[in-house]
């Protein structure tokens, strides 16, 4: 059995074919590594289009697609069974970002983002979806976890954000709305229950998590 690999893109995949040689047949070993290496290139450079070039994380396009095909995927009735499910959907947004790039610039600005995506790709867990919704928005969503579990990880990592030193040395916080995944509300709907969560924690201190509905 051989065996080749070589790429490890920013997307944290890796990507690995094996092969298994019949009996007595040669193989040209560096020609199958070449045409791997180029199918390899080809595919990342597809993803690419995905992928937010500052963070690193998936995009708006990335999110449009996706969100779409979660949502009607989880509509289908004999889908609804399956274990791997989406849970909850949540939307985070930085806090007074705007005052931040004012005070300390676009720079300062922009590494804060990259440092808030590094630690969400840290914070949750390989099959979690994160993308960069624009701007200083990010969306997530939790597969596989109940409303109680999803609030608790989103909590831990508010405060992951609230205790961390960035590069301007003065805290940052986030806000953080989030509702249960439920796939006949729609993309619009999820989307526009986490704004009324955010709406609210914006209108109350800021630096919460806030489940939607509101109780
Ligand atoms: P709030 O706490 O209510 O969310 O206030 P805010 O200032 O975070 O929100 P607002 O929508 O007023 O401002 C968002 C700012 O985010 C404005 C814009 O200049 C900045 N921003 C958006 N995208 C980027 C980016 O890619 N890099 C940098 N440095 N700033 C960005
Ligand atoms: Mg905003
Ligand atoms: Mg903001």
């Amino acid at each position: 059995l051989g065996w080749y690999c070589a790429y490890k893109p920013c997307s944290r995949r890796q990507y690995a074919m094996f092969y298994a040689p019949r009996k007595q047949r040669l193989i040209d070993e560096e020609y199958v590594q070449l045409l791997f290496s180029v199918y390899c290139h080809q595919f990342t450079g597809i993803e690419g289009i995905y992928r937010d070039s500052l963070t690193g994380l998936y995009n708006r396009r990335a999110f449009d697609q996706r969100m779409q095909s979660l949502v009607e995927y989880s509509r289908q009735p004999v889908r609804r069974s399956r274990l791997s499910q989406p849970a909850v959907f949540a939307m985070l947004d930085i806090d007074h970002f705007k005052r931040i790039n004012d005070r300390h610039g676009h720079v300062i600005g922009d590494e804060i983002l990259a440092e808030i995506a590094q630690m969400m790709a840290e914070s949750f867990r390989e099959y979690d979806l994160l993308f960069r919704y624009g701007g200083e928005e990010f969306a997530l969503v939790l597969m596989d976890m109940d409303e109680t579990l999803s609030h608790q990880a989103l909590e831990r990592f508010r405060q992951r954000v609230e205790d961390s030193d960035f590069p301007h040395h003065e805290p940052v916080t986030v806000s953080i709305g989030f509702c249960r995944f439920d796939a006949d509300a729609g993309v619009q709907g999820l989307i526009e229950r986490d704004d009324q969560a955010l709406y609210s924690v914006k209108h109350n201190g800021r630096n919460r998590v806030q489940r939607f509905p509101l109780s």
